[in-house]
């Protein structure tokens, strides 16, 4: 039998271990195990994060070691291992394409011998590879796969928006849609603050000097790389993309948001994963929505697939 508050972070190095922080702040689950195949860096998280949970604000979490067995009852599963983009390297995910694929290959041939009932989620990049390549390649349920997609640029289109207009980047909605990585765009068209669309900004702000959104784009993308070639890899904002999803599986939440998926036709497009508005609850993801698009719009989705269906061909006879 499943246990909902039972989560496994597989690979836990910058982003498992600031996930795994995250989880016990928040008080995401009851268990949490960790496996690398670095099993002395999974071992040095688990002790640590392990001892923290003796503090009064934290729940008695019993967070260990593991192997894939552990995944047998796991309500939740994590998958963040494999090498990310380094400083000075070139800046696009796809070229993490066939290392990665490797590495989700031999971790799902392990998951998929003890569960086909936790929730998985997928955090390596190039994350619509990744996302295609375990949905496609291994008897699972679809609908319990998910990737955190464009999740992460939407927060950061929240926050730039949010600075430039001085308010709550709560009250900004809208998607940034397509690949998690260089072909990202944002559905301007989507876009409003407050109920207040894109056109009306600058005069609802009483701004005289009109936005400028392409500067805003590319900012959305150009950023994560900024946060590598700064501290060295990006970590807090996947984190924090991790414990939503976490939240809206635990709670059941019907919640919608920019994730990453296999296309079923959507857009015209299938067979190749992409980030479009889904509902995700505790069964996973029950639906997808073709929002209304501009024609520019559904362009560069199209074209976004486009460079995303390249990467992931290359990596079909591994
Ligand atoms: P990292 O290179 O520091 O760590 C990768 C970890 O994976 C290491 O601990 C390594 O031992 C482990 N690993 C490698 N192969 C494994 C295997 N077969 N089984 C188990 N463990 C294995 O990378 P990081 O900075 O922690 O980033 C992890 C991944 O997350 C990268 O692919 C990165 O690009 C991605 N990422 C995605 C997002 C997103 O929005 N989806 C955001 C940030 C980072």
């Amino acid at each position: 039998m499943v246990n909902k508050g039972k989560i496994v972070i597989i690979g836990t190095s910058n982003v498992g271990s600031a996930i795994l922080n995250k989880i016990t702040d928040f008080q995401l689950a009851s268990e949490i195990v960790l496996i690398d195949i670095n099993t002395a860096k999974a071992k040095g998280e688990a002790l640590d994060a392990s001892h923290a949970t003796s503090c009064i604000y934290s729940t008695n979490i019993n967070v260990h070691v593991g192997t894939y067995k552990d995944c047998h009852d796991a309500g939740i599963i994590i998958i963040t291992a494999g090498p990310s983009i380094k400083p000075g390297e070139t800046p696009d995910r796809l070229i993490l394409a066939k290392t990665n694929v490797k590495v989700m290959h031999s971790i799902m041939s392990e998951i998929t011998k003890y569960t086909k009932e936790a929730m998985i989620i997928a955090i390596t990049n190039p994350l619509d590879v990744a996302t295609y390549y375990i949905s496609t390649h291994f008897d699972y349920p679809r609908e319990k796969i998910v990737g955190t997609g464009t999740m992460l640029e939407t927060f950061r289109l929240r926050r730039i928006l949010a600075n430039h207009y001085h308010v709550d980047p709560k009250n900004i909605h809208g998607y940034i849609l397509g690949e998690h990585g260089n072909s990202a765009f944002t559905a301007w068209s989507t876009v409003n603050i407050a109920g207040m669309p894109l056109s009306h900004l600058d005069d609802c702000f009483n701004f005289s000097q009109r936005i400028d959104c392409k500067a805003i784009e590319d900012e959305v993308v150009q950023v994560a790389y900024d946060i590598i070639n700064l501290k060295g890899w990006t970590n807090t904002g996947i984190a924090m993309v991790a414990c939503r999803l976490i939240k809206a599986v635990l709670y059941d939440e019907h919640t919608i948001l920019p994730l990453s998926a296999v296309l079923e036709g959507e857009y015209g497009l299938r067979d190749i994963a992409l980030s479009i508005p889904r509902m995700l609850c505790g069964e996973g993801v029950v639906k997808s929505f073709e929002v209304k698009l501009t024609d520019a719009e559904r362009d560069l989705l199209l074209r976004s697939a486009e460079s995303v269906k390249k990467a992931s061909a290359c990596c079909r006879d591994l």
